[in-house]
């Protein structure tokens, strides 16, 4: 591991400025630590509200993420508060954190790291603890201590596992105080700490131990095979493609599967270092050990579900096997939860968060995109400390009941129950059409804004991308997907659906939108123009919609199509005869999406908008002239006229329409199928019958 420490850098910077940059070098190394894990302190002197001098402690805020960390994220504790807490015995977390509640130097300051005390009572200046790979690699072995004994000699001392809390503070800082030759205490099954007088000798400690731990498994793992490849998994191997093929085709029954609770997004990772733990003997072994810490139980639960095939390639076959797979998962799950509880909080989902299929590679759930990609980085982890446990002697990791006092700890429990109420279109995710521009783009963002996963796709690859970056900046990268998509066309419908079912596992939401309006009087209208009517605004909702059905059929979750029809299905004009009869064909068409699909839980429901001009590429210049010649007044009028000519004397604009959408694709109309809800300003003759 590189020191990368640059003293020109570090050399300008205030005192608590280092601690920021110090602290980012530890965040920017994933085998360090992950989204949030470790933390880092300072201990300064500071004025206080009075103007009076006194120690500060500047800690971590808990869950940080370090690699982004600013001086915000370091709320400061009056030290000699917290120091009077090393006299007492024992302590409860929740009177922990009330304490330390009342040590705040800002009133205002995020929640202080529950690992505070073990920097407040390690008397050095700088503090570093990581959750190191290396380390973990050592610790969770069938010998560390003297496996740590041979690497370390005496400069390093050795707690064993004890979740955080008060007990693992005081040990370790006494475990510090008592071994003065050691420049780091090594936590079984958790990580290292190492200390300073400044952040850089803090720092450069950290990685010189680590560095030494990596030099000792490479050490030990030279000429051993790690992890064996299985024959007939060799036999016959899929190429990348096939497996992205394979994946998608399977993504859906799983996430139906891991959804039955509450809704889940997938991730899916075939990379190497995956492929090569998955396709190994020792994967079976390996995976019913458990999680190498208790911070990453967290995210991934104890265990993964590894699923052996012989033949990746028998769909059916591998649906079987995970079917069974995730009902024993399950089973087995609720039998460790009876038997380790407590009766203080109620089950949580009993679903695994790792799914290992041999052959095709990891699949991560989340309840979003977020959340997946942060379990699939952390199990990938958790392989690269197999590999160096089993390098060392044999991977070991924590018990039943340690597993569940982690999982089940009443202050991670609290902290979730902390987390914003869930929005009306979390953990679903959508698919969009002709979402480019006007409708369609107004409900991909309003959709977003809901929490909903976005498939933004347009005919235009451009004005698409433009949108999906809209959403990627307001709500992250993962939350949204971007595809070039014309809906006539039955290859490019079946990409699409292929690159979402890969994406985040599946669909629950379809809102069928692109079309297109050609004007001319039916006796004037070309049979090109009749048919790209058809093709777009009747086709192209037919194969649209039958591989989102096909979807959520396999899912078995319900889910909701909605169509943007039109006005003009109820009340067609002149001169419009190919978007009205095309369009005429949708509405039909989602009618009987509806009687076929209700058994599913599969509703279908149609918008019919009306004279929205903003942003609509329907209304193109010449569209305008047309309609205008159509109404006998001038090109200017238009507008003015379409409102005029609503009841409510009012403009119809696309955000309108989303609302109505939004409605219909949630849970809100869960007992609505086969409507037709105009969003037109109330025009009469357009009343639904
Ligand atoms: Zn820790």
């Amino acid at each position: 591991m590189r020191n990368l420490w640059s003293e020109k850098d570090a050399s300008r910077l205030s005192w608590l400025d280092q601690l920021v940059y110090q602290s980012r070098l530890i965040g920017a190394e994933p085998s360090l630590v992950l989204w949030g894990g470790g933390n880092t302190s300072l201990k300064t002197t500071e004025r206080d509200f009075r103007g009076i001098e006194c120690r500060v402690l500047r800690v971590k805020g808990s869950g940080t993420d370090m690699k982004s960390i600013q001086r915000q994220g370091f709320p400061g504790v009056l030290l000699e508060h917290v120091l009077a807490l090393f006299e007492r015995e024992d302590m409860s977390d929740a009177a922990m954190v009330e304490y330390l509640n009342h040590c705040l130097v800002e009133t205002n300051a995020p929640r202080p790291s529950i690992e505070t005390l073990l920097h407040a009572f390690i008397p050095q200046t700088s503090i570093v603890h990581s959750h190191a790979d290396a380390i973990l690699s050592m610790t969770n072995t069938t010998r560390p201590t003297a496996l740590l004994s041979d690497a370390f000699g005496s400069s390093v001392a050795v707690v064993q596992y004890r979740r955080p809390g008060f007990l693992l503070s005081k040990e370790v800082a006494l475990s510090a105080l008592n071994n003065p030759q050691a420049r780091g205490v090594v936590l079984l099954n958790h990580g290292l700490v190492t200390w300073g007088d400044t952040p850089r000798a803090a720092y450069e400690s950290h990685i010189e131990l680590v560095s030494q731990a990596e030099d000792f498994i490479e050490q030990s793992g030279k000429g051993k095979r790690i992890f064996a490849q299985i024959p007939y998994i060799k036999g016959v191997e899929l190429d990348s493609l096939q497996r992205h093929r394979a994946a998608a085709s399977i993504a859906p029954a799983i996430r139906g599967l891991v959804s039955k609770r509450q809704g889940a997004l997938l991730r899916f990772e075939d990379g190497d270092d995956v492929l090569e733990f998955v396709n190994s003997s020792e994967a079976e072994g390996l995976t019913a050990l458990g999680a190498a810490t208790p911070d990453h139980l967290l995210n991934t639960k104890q265990k993964p579900l590894l699923i052996d095939v012989k033949d990746p390639r028998e769909l059916d076959v591998v649906k079987e096997k995970l079917r069974n797979g995730i009902a024993e998962y399950a089973d087995s799950y609720e039998k460790w939860f009876a038997l380790h509880t407590d009766g203080q909080h109620p089950m949580l989902d009993p679903f695994p968060r790792v799914i290992l299929l041999r052959g095709v590679g990891m699949w991560t759930t989340g309840r979003d995109a977020r959340a997946a990609g942060i379990t699939a980085d952390i199990y990938r982890h958790t392989i690269g400390i197999l590999s160096g446990s089993q390098a060392l002697d044999r991977y070991a990791s924590l018990s039943a009941q340690e597993a569940y006092d982690s999982e089940y700890w009443p202050l991670e429990l609290y902290k979730q129950s902390l987390a914003p109420p869930e929005k009306e279109l979390s953990r679903r995710v959508v698919l969009v059409t002709g979402a480019a521009s006007g409708i369609g783009r107004a409900i991909a963002l309003r959709f977003a804004q809901e929490g909903a996963h976005v498939v933004v796709t347009d005919v235009q690859l451009s004005g698409a991308k433009k949108v999906a970056q809209e959403i990627a900046e307001q709500h992250g990268e993962g939350r949204v997907l971007c595809c070039k998509l014309d809906v006539s066309n039955e290859k490019a419908v079946k990409a699409a659906f292929e690159a979402t079912r890969l994406a985040f596992g599946g669909l629950d939401i379809l809102v069928s939108n692109a079309g297109i309006a050609r004007t001319s009087p039916l006796d004037k209208l070309s049979l090109s123009d009749w048919q790209a009517s058809l093709a777009v605004n009747a086709t192209g909702h037919f194969l649209v919609a039958k591989e989102a059905v096909g979807i959520l059929k396999e899912q078995g979750l319900g889910g909701s199509l909605v169509f943007i029809a039109t006005k003009n299905v109820p009340a067609p004009g002149q001169d419009i005869g190919a978007y009205s009869a095309s369009k005429a064909a949708e509405a039909q068409l989602a009618r009987v999406l509806a009687i076929e699909n209700g058994p599913y839980r599969i509703r279908s429901n149609m918008i019919n908008p009306d004279a929205i001009f903003k942003d609509s590429k329907l209304w193109s210049p010449r569209i305008r002239e047309e309609r205008a010649q159509a109404h006998g007044i001038a090109v200017e009028q238009v507008e003015d006229f379409y409102r005029q000519r609503t009841l409510l004397k009012t403009s119809v604009t696309a955000e309108d329409v989303a609302e109505a959408a939004l409605y219909l694709a949630g849970d809100r109309a869960l007992k609505t199928t086969g409507a037709m809800l105009p969003v037109d300003g109330g025009v009469r003759e357009a009343f639904p019958r």
